[in-house]
């Protein structure tokens, strides 16, 4: 049971670090939340679990008097049920792509609140990391991630790897992408999920390291940026495990140890919610006697 509280904070926290601040169209509805609920077998009934637990509400809430009630709810069980119960209820009735509705935002940012309150003294999870030498592309987890370019329609090094074991689905999707944003262009830092063509894993998330120029340059808060969005779009996939190369250690010249450090802060760092594993591909066995090195510091330390 820690486990599964520890859970419901991990994914109360991460909901509002991704939602609280964007408009309710861009909430994404096909996250984990189910998966989570499933595992901690809350009741799949849609609809009920909001007026048991908050009698006299209607499904949609009146925020004035939700805020007065909230405060009050200490059972941690019934609160995430109603949460899951109203998600479902809005994931099964939206029939548009503008899914959620700004009193319903507000309702969910106040009860996630709540819950991550309730269950802040639950055990921080962490990942488990595992370090190889071997071609991502070969790899049968979840995700792998593409240390890209801004142009996000391959390149050389990894990312010409996996685009041509990948095949003309992934740059047919990679060109739709790059069609929808604003620049038609990534950013550096950023993080966007496709599918994986005729790869073995299940998605691709392409990531424009940054071009290494003498550290001065925001480079290592960039490249924190790519290991944190990348398994942010995992998460929001619901993945269990994602495979990392080295991003910007060849062509974009970052220094070696030092990519690895911030990678390795970065993902220690992360709270996950459905992911289990992260794999440092190395493509050199040198880069993985850096990664194991790094670990077992810091297991020492400990
Ligand atoms: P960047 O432009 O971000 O520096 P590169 O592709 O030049 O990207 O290099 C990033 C890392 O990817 C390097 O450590 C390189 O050794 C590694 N790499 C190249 N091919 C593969 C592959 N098939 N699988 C995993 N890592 C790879």
């Amino acid at each position: 049971m820690k486990q599964d509280i520890a859970k419901i904070h991990s994914f109360a926290q991460f909901w509002l670090r991704e939602y609280q601040d964007v408009p309710p169209q861009q909430v994404c509805l096909e996250n984990c939340f189910g998966e989570i609920c499933f595992s901690l077998g809350f009741s799949m009934d849609c609809g009920h679990g909001i007026e048991e637990a908050f009698p006299g509400m209607s499904v949609l809430g009146n925020i004035t008097a939700f805020k007065q009630i909230i405060g009050d709810i200490t059972d941690v069980a019934l609160l995430a049920n109603a949460i899951f119960s109203q998600w479902r209820y809005i994931t099964h009735w939206s029939m548009t792509d503008s899914l959620i509705s700004a009193n319903n935002k507000e309702w969910f940012c106040l009860a996630f609140a709540r819950l991550a309150e309730l269950t802040k003294d639950a055990p921080p999870l962490h990942v488990s990391i595992e370090t190889i030498t071997g071609d991502i592309t070969t790899l049968d987890v979840d995700a792998i991630v593409n240390a890209a370019n801004c142009g996000l329609l391959g390149g050389g090094g990894v990312d010409g790897e996996i685009h041509r074991a990948a095949g003309k689905e992934l740059f047919e999707e990679c060109l739709k992408l790059v069609e929808g944003l604003p620049k038609h262009r990534g950013d550096t830092g950023q993080a966007y999920l496709t599918k994986a063509g005729q790869l073995p894993c299940k998605y691709v998330i392409h990531t424009p390291g940054p071009v290494y120029c003498d550290g001065q340059h925001d480079e290592p808060k960039l490249l924190a940026n790519c290991y944190e969005n990348c398994l942010r779009r995992a998460e929001e996939m619901a993945c269990t495990s994602i495979a990392f190369p080295c991003i910007s250690t060849g062509v974009y010249g970052y220094p070696k140890k030092e990519a690895a450090r911030i990678a390795i802060k970065t993902i220690q760092a992360f709270s996950p919610v459905s992911l289990q594993k992260v794999v440092f591909c190395c493509f050199e066995a040198g880069d993985a006697v850096i990664y194991k090195r790094i670990l077992n510091e810091k297991k020492e330390v400990i």
